[in-house]
Protein backbone atom coordinates (compact mmCIF):
# COMPACT_ATOMS: atom_id res chain seq x y z
CA UNK A 1 0.00 0.00 0.00
CA UNK A 2 0.90 3.71 -0.33
CA UNK A 3 1.96 5.40 2.80
CA UNK A 4 1.70 8.81 1.29
CA UNK A 5 -1.39 8.21 -0.65
CA UNK A 6 -3.09 7.01 2.50
CA UNK A 7 -1.79 10.18 4.62
CA UNK A 8 -3.24 12.48 2.04
CA UNK A 9 -6.53 10.85 2.49
CA UNK A 10 -6.51 11.00 6.48
CA UNK A 11 -6.04 14.86 5.29
CA UNK A 12 -9.07 14.71 3.29
CA UNK A 13 -10.99 12.64 5.37
CA UNK A 14 -10.45 15.22 8.35
CA UNK A 15 -11.96 18.32 5.76
CA UNK A 16 -14.92 16.10 4.69
CA UNK A 17 -15.54 15.51 8.63
CA UNK A 18 -15.27 19.02 9.39
CA UNK A 19 -17.58 20.36 7.01
CA UNK A 20 -20.45 17.56 7.83
CA UNK A 21 -19.90 19.01 11.37
CA UNK A 22 -20.26 22.68 10.13
CA UNK A 23 -23.34 21.84 7.92
CA UNK A 24 -25.09 19.40 10.75
CA UNK A 25 -24.50 22.48 13.23
CA UNK A 26 -25.93 25.01 10.40
CA UNK A 27 -28.45 22.30 10.43
CA UNK A 28 -29.08 21.91 13.62
CA UNK A 29 -28.94 25.96 14.19
CA UNK A 30 -25.91 25.18 16.98
CA UNK A 31 -22.64 27.58 17.03
CA UNK A 32 -19.93 25.71 15.67
CA UNK A 33 -17.58 26.24 18.46
CA UNK A 34 -19.81 24.06 21.04
CA UNK A 35 -18.62 20.91 19.12
CA UNK A 36 -15.39 19.45 19.26
CA UNK A 37 -14.38 17.11 16.64
CA UNK A 38 -12.10 14.16 18.36
CA UNK A 39 -10.10 12.00 15.47
CA UNK A 40 -9.85 8.69 16.98
CA UNK A 41 -6.39 7.58 15.88
CA UNK A 42 -6.46 4.55 17.28
CA UNK A 43 -4.72 1.31 15.40
CA UNK A 44 -3.26 3.75 13.02
CA UNK A 45 0.71 4.74 13.61
CA UNK A 46 2.31 7.65 13.77
CA UNK A 47 3.13 8.21 10.14
CA UNK A 48 -0.63 8.17 9.57
CA UNK A 49 -1.29 10.49 11.96
CA UNK A 50 1.42 12.92 10.94
CA UNK A 51 -0.98 14.21 8.32
CA UNK A 52 -3.68 14.86 10.25
CA UNK A 53 -1.35 16.84 13.10
CA UNK A 54 -0.10 18.93 9.70
CA UNK A 55 -3.51 19.88 7.96
CA UNK A 56 -4.26 21.68 11.74
CA UNK A 57 -6.58 18.90 13.98
CA UNK A 58 -4.88 18.75 17.41
CA UNK A 59 -7.31 16.91 19.47
CA UNK A 60 -7.20 12.89 19.24
CA UNK A 61 -8.89 10.04 20.81
CA UNK A 62 -7.34 6.99 21.50
CA UNK A 63 -8.59 3.65 23.60
CA UNK A 64 -5.82 2.19 24.42
CA UNK A 65 -3.52 3.65 27.68
CA UNK A 66 -0.37 1.20 26.46
CA UNK A 67 -0.61 2.38 22.66
CA UNK A 68 -1.34 5.95 23.43
CA UNK A 69 1.92 5.69 25.21
CA UNK A 70 3.52 4.45 22.59
CA UNK A 71 2.43 7.15 19.99
CA UNK A 72 1.72 10.41 21.55
CA UNK A 73 4.81 11.25 23.70
CA UNK A 74 6.78 11.87 20.30
CA UNK A 75 3.93 12.96 18.33
CA UNK A 76 3.38 15.66 21.20
CA UNK A 77 7.15 16.64 20.81
CA UNK A 78 6.51 17.60 17.08
CA UNK A 79 3.49 19.29 17.56
CA UNK A 80 2.11 21.93 20.11
CA UNK A 81 -1.25 22.21 21.92
CA UNK A 82 -2.34 18.58 21.66
CA UNK A 83 -5.34 17.44 23.58
CA UNK A 84 -5.75 13.61 24.19
CA UNK A 85 -9.02 11.89 25.11
CA UNK A 86 -9.18 8.25 26.25
CA UNK A 87 -12.39 7.10 24.87
CA UNK A 88 -11.41 3.15 25.95
CA UNK A 89 -12.28 1.47 28.97
CA UNK A 90 -10.07 2.19 31.90
CA UNK A 91 -8.27 -0.30 34.34
CA UNK A 92 -7.35 0.74 37.94
CA UNK A 93 -3.94 -0.43 37.47
CA UNK A 94 -3.77 2.18 34.36
CA UNK A 95 -4.75 4.80 36.81
CA UNK A 96 -1.85 6.12 37.20
CA UNK A 97 -0.65 6.14 33.38
CA UNK A 98 -3.98 7.67 32.21
CA UNK A 99 -4.22 10.48 33.71
CA UNK A 100 -0.13 11.68 33.16
CA UNK A 101 -1.19 10.99 29.49
CA UNK A 102 -4.80 12.23 29.25
CA UNK A 103 -6.68 15.55 29.09
CA UNK A 104 -9.15 13.89 28.90
CA UNK A 105 -11.08 10.65 29.68
CA UNK A 106 -14.86 9.69 28.76
CA UNK A 107 -14.81 5.85 30.40
CA UNK A 108 -15.45 6.59 34.13
CA UNK A 109 -17.84 3.94 34.72
CA UNK A 110 -17.45 2.58 38.28
CA UNK A 111 -16.15 3.55 41.91
CA UNK A 112 -13.21 1.49 41.88
CA UNK A 113 -12.14 4.08 38.30
CA UNK A 114 -13.49 7.28 40.53
CA UNK A 115 -11.42 6.35 43.19
CA UNK A 116 -8.14 5.63 41.17
CA UNK A 117 -8.57 8.63 39.42
CA UNK A 118 -9.59 10.62 42.47
CA UNK A 119 -6.23 9.10 43.69
CA UNK A 120 -4.16 10.22 40.81
CA UNK A 121 -5.20 13.09 40.49
CA UNK A 122 -4.35 14.65 43.75
CA UNK A 123 -0.95 12.97 43.74
CA UNK A 124 -0.42 14.19 40.27
CA UNK A 125 -1.72 17.75 40.87
CA UNK A 126 -3.52 17.06 37.12
CA UNK A 127 -7.25 17.09 36.07
CA UNK A 128 -8.17 15.72 33.47
CA UNK A 129 -11.81 16.11 32.18
CA UNK A 130 -13.64 13.83 33.04
CA UNK A 131 -17.21 12.04 31.05
CA UNK A 132 -18.92 9.34 32.85
CA UNK A 133 -19.61 6.56 30.53
CA UNK A 134 -23.69 5.29 30.62
CA UNK A 135 -24.62 2.06 28.60
CA UNK A 136 -28.02 3.43 27.38
CA UNK A 137 -28.22 0.02 25.47
CA UNK A 138 -27.91 -1.80 28.51
CA UNK A 139 -25.86 -4.35 26.50
CA UNK A 140 -24.18 -7.07 28.73
CA UNK A 141 -21.42 -6.39 27.16
CA UNK A 142 -20.60 -3.23 26.82
CA UNK A 143 -18.82 -1.21 29.79
CA UNK A 144 -20.78 2.01 31.16
CA UNK A 145 -23.45 2.60 34.32
CA UNK A 146 -26.64 1.53 33.31
CA UNK A 147 -28.89 4.64 32.30
CA UNK A 148 -30.84 4.18 36.04
CA UNK A 149 -27.78 3.76 38.48
CA UNK A 150 -26.26 6.60 36.56
CA UNK A 151 -27.51 9.08 38.79
CA UNK A 152 -26.58 7.71 41.70
CA UNK A 153 -22.93 6.64 40.51
CA UNK A 154 -22.49 10.64 39.13
CA UNK A 155 -23.33 11.58 42.85
CA UNK A 156 -21.21 9.31 44.46
CA UNK A 157 -18.32 10.48 41.77
CA UNK A 158 -18.99 14.42 43.25
CA UNK A 159 -19.67 13.94 46.97
CA UNK A 160 -17.54 10.85 48.03
CA UNK A 161 -14.62 11.37 45.40
CA UNK A 162 -14.85 15.18 44.68
CA UNK A 163 -14.54 14.34 41.21
CA UNK A 164 -16.27 17.42 38.92
CA UNK A 165 -18.02 15.55 36.08
CA UNK A 166 -17.42 17.59 33.05
CA UNK A 167 -19.77 14.90 30.69
CA UNK A 168 -21.52 12.21 29.79
CA UNK A 169 -20.43 9.27 27.22
CA UNK A 170 -22.31 6.72 25.44
CA UNK A 171 -21.78 4.19 22.58
CA UNK A 172 -25.56 3.25 21.27
CA UNK A 173 -26.30 -0.52 19.91
CA UNK A 174 -24.80 -0.71 16.61
CA UNK A 175 -28.34 -1.97 15.34
CA UNK A 176 -30.46 0.62 16.73
CA UNK A 177 -31.70 3.95 15.47
CA UNK A 178 -28.93 6.04 17.60
CA UNK A 179 -31.12 9.03 18.35
CA UNK A 180 -33.27 7.69 20.96
CA UNK A 181 -29.86 7.16 22.50
CA UNK A 182 -28.42 10.44 22.50
CA UNK A 183 -31.50 11.88 23.51
CA UNK A 184 -31.50 9.59 26.64
CA UNK A 185 -27.73 10.87 27.46
CA UNK A 186 -28.74 14.39 27.10
CA UNK A 187 -31.86 14.30 29.38
CA UNK A 188 -29.22 12.29 31.72
CA UNK A 189 -27.06 15.04 31.66
CA UNK A 190 -29.91 17.65 31.84
CA UNK A 191 -30.92 16.54 35.36
CA UNK A 192 -27.72 16.30 36.56
CA UNK A 193 -26.24 19.62 35.57
CA UNK A 194 -23.37 18.39 33.45
CA UNK A 195 -23.17 19.94 29.99
CA UNK A 196 -20.79 17.53 28.23
CA UNK A 197 -21.96 14.99 25.56
CA UNK A 198 -19.36 12.96 24.20
CA UNK A 199 -21.66 11.21 21.22
CA UNK A 200 -21.62 10.08 17.37
CA UNK A 201 -18.78 8.69 15.56
CA UNK A 202 -18.38 8.07 12.09
CA UNK A 203 -21.58 6.18 10.96
CA UNK A 204 -23.85 8.82 13.29
CA UNK A 205 -22.31 12.06 14.19
CA UNK A 206 -24.71 14.52 12.41
CA UNK A 207 -27.57 12.84 14.58
CA UNK A 208 -25.84 12.98 17.76
CA UNK A 209 -25.03 16.69 16.89
CA UNK A 210 -28.93 17.32 16.33
CA UNK A 211 -29.01 16.30 19.82
CA UNK A 212 -26.67 18.32 21.68
CA UNK A 213 -23.23 16.35 21.30
CA UNK A 214 -20.13 18.33 22.58
CA UNK A 215 -17.62 16.17 21.32
CA UNK A 216 -18.03 14.03 18.49
CA UNK A 217 -15.77 10.74 18.50
CA UNK A 218 -14.79 10.33 14.56
CA UNK A 219 -12.29 7.51 13.32
CA UNK A 220 -12.84 5.60 10.19
CA UNK A 221 -14.33 8.79 8.43
CA UNK A 222 -11.29 10.35 8.95
CA UNK A 223 -8.32 7.90 8.61
CA UNK A 224 -9.70 5.43 6.89
CA UNK A 225 -11.15 1.29 7.65
CA UNK A 226 -9.09 -0.51 10.81
CA UNK A 227 -6.97 -3.06 9.45
CA UNK A 228 -7.12 -4.47 13.30
CA UNK A 229 -10.28 -4.61 15.29
CA UNK A 230 -9.73 -2.47 18.52
CA UNK A 231 -13.38 -2.34 19.42
CA UNK A 232 -14.01 -0.62 22.74
C1 LIG B 1 -13.37 3.40 17.71
C2 LIG B 1 -14.23 4.30 18.48
C3 LIG B 1 -14.79 5.45 17.90
C4 LIG B 1 -14.62 5.82 16.44
O1 LIG B 1 -15.35 4.94 15.64
P1 LIG B 1 -15.53 5.19 14.06
O2 LIG B 1 -16.72 4.39 13.72
O3 LIG B 1 -14.28 4.69 13.42
O4 LIG B 1 -15.72 6.63 13.85
C5 LIG B 1 -15.55 6.29 18.70
N1 LIG B 1 -15.75 6.01 20.01
C6 LIG B 1 -15.23 4.92 20.61
C7 LIG B 1 -15.49 4.69 22.03
C8 LIG B 1 -14.46 4.03 19.86
O5 LIG B 1 -13.95 2.95 20.47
Amino acid sequence: MNTQAEAQDAASGLHAVRAEVLSSCRDAGRDPATVTLVAVSKTFPAPEIVPVLAAGQRVFGENRVQEAQGKWPALRADYQGVELHLIGPLQSNKAREAVELFDVIHTVDRPKIAAALAGEMARQGRNPRLFVQVNTGAEPQKAGVLPETADAFIAECRERHGLKIFGLMCIPPATDVPDPHFALLAKIAARNGISGLSMGMSADFPAAIRQGATHVRVGSAIFGHRSLPNEA
